[in-house]
């Protein structure tokens, strides 16, 4: 689903209503891409007043459902400061507990922490466009190139032998190479490293 402030608006609403007797002002909403924190409450003083802000990270695919639990979660963290149960060092002490225990009963599941686990990164992960081959010296090497210039690189490696062409997503393997454009620039691999990309 796609996360929009609306939906936030929306949605904040309806829980404050349903589940904190209304009391609640609506906050500021934002969105951001955050990897490690899927949700975040936060407010400071501004002449006096003291103004909230809730904010939601797209960084991963969630459904309606994920999305509704994090609100929850930060909305629980509103309410706390609003009533001012505990001092703000503590945050998923015993009233967060409790107060999510109440509303876990209508079928969420708001945890003390929002729980990354089994989200998938809604940013396309980098495909490595791939080549290895023998050279004349009976070494292997291997180089990464641009897909745009992938013709340029397959007259280039026509003089070498045994050349493989492969794509994969895996950063920690190709990450280190640079992506060629012109000239190849790569490393030697040994032979046991050539055989498992055939
Ligand atoms: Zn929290």
């Amino acid at each position: 689903m796609e996360l929009t402030i609306d939906f936030m608006k929306t949605r904040w609403e309806e829980f404050n209503k349903k589940y904190f007797e209304g009391c609640m002002t609506m906050p500021a909403f934002e969105i951001s891409h955050a990897k490690h924190a899927l949700g975040r409450y936060s407010w400071k003083w501004i002449n006096g007043k003291r103004v909230e802000t809730i904010c939601l990270s797209d960084y991963y695919i969630c459904q309606e459902y994920d999305y509704c639990n994090t609100l929850l979660h930060e909305m629980v963290h509103q309410y706390i400061r609003l009533k001012d149960l505990c001092p703000p060092n503590i945050q998923h002490g015993y009233h967060f507990q409790k107060i999510a225990k109440r509303i876990n009963r209508d079928g969420w599941k708001i945890q003390r922490c929002n729980s990354r686990v089994g989200f998938t990164p809604r940013v396309q992960k980098d495909t490595y466009h791939m080549c290895a081959f023998k050279m004349a010296n009976g070494r292997y090497f291997m180089f990464r190139y641009h897909p745009d210039h992938e013709a340029h690189f397959r007259r280039l490696v026509l003089r070498y032998s045994e050349a493989i062409w492969f794509t994969s997503t895996d950063a920690k393997k190709y990450d280190s190479y640079c992506q060629c454009r012109k000239a190849i620039r790569g490393q030697y691999i040994n032979i046991l490293t050539y055989r498992t990309l055939k």
